[in-house]
């Protein structure tokens, strides 16, 4: 895949699309069936987490010890995974004001398009189906590669470099909570920072992300910002 050396890598959830009742309801179901655990995880704030890291913060809010937890972890993660393919057909996904048009410009340009997210792999591309994106993001770093967030952005990097031949330095990540922006800053990452998702402009401001959007829809100032880097 030609590239022009600039590697734009985007979060999901509140960045791209709005909407994942059936990924939160997946969490639900697991937990009930490995853990005989009824709890659902909205007592958490679980913006710009991985699964795995959701997963086991409710395990540990539930009391379960860490021997406990990782008895059922692993299949407890498959089992979100085929409840959420099983009814992926009811999920309600909307793709974000402007993201459609970005996403389009973005591959006519030859940007190479990455993910950076929480979602276990196979949900975040049943997800992005939903609204027909998953072809834009051949690779990514996602919730099953690595609990840690800033992890992922290593992962996702590292692929783009070894499949894609992408040789630059000319990264930029796009996320829409102080966690997407700090898990970039790890590495040095440029970052904009878009208020579509659990947080308003004015709550970023304080995660020193380097630009800041109300949404994606301002396609020129997206490009001017890639002149930029
Ligand atoms: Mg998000």
């Amino acid at each position: 895949m030609e590239n022009n050396g600039i590697l734009a890598l985007f979060d999901i959830d509140g960045t791209l699309v709005r909407g994942a009742r059936c990924h939160y309801q997946a969490f639900v179901e697991s937990v009930k069936k490995f853990y005989d655990f009824e709890e659902d995880i909205s007592g958490i704030n679980y913006a710009g987490k991985t699964d795995p890291q959701i997963l086991r913060e409710v395990l540990e809010l539930g009391g379960f010890s860490r021997e406990k937890i990782e008895e059922n972890f692993r299949r407890c993660q498959e089992y979100m995974v085929q409840y959420y393919l099983e009814n992926v057909h009811k999920e309600q996904v909307k793709a974000l004001k402007g993201t459609s048009n970005l996403l389009k410009d973005l591959k006519k340009e030859n940007v190479l398009l990455g993910l950076v997210t929480g979602n276990l792999e196979p949900i975040a591309y049943a997800k992005l189906g939903k609204v027909g994106f998953d072809d834009y993001f051949p690779f990514g770093g996602f919730g099953s590669d690595y609990e840690d967030r800033y992890l992922l952005v290593k992962t996702a990097i590292e692929l783009a470099k070894s499949r894609y031949g992408f040789k630059g330095e000319k990264i930029i990540v796009v996320g829409d909570t102080p966690r997407d922006v700090q898990a970039a800053q790890v590495y040095g990452l440029k970052t904009v920072a878009v208020a579509t998702g659990s947080y308003k402009i004015d709550e970023l401001e304080k995660c020193g992300a380097d630009y800041f959007m109300d949404n994606l829809s301002d396609k020129e100032n997206f490009f001017k910002i890639l002149g930029h880097l």
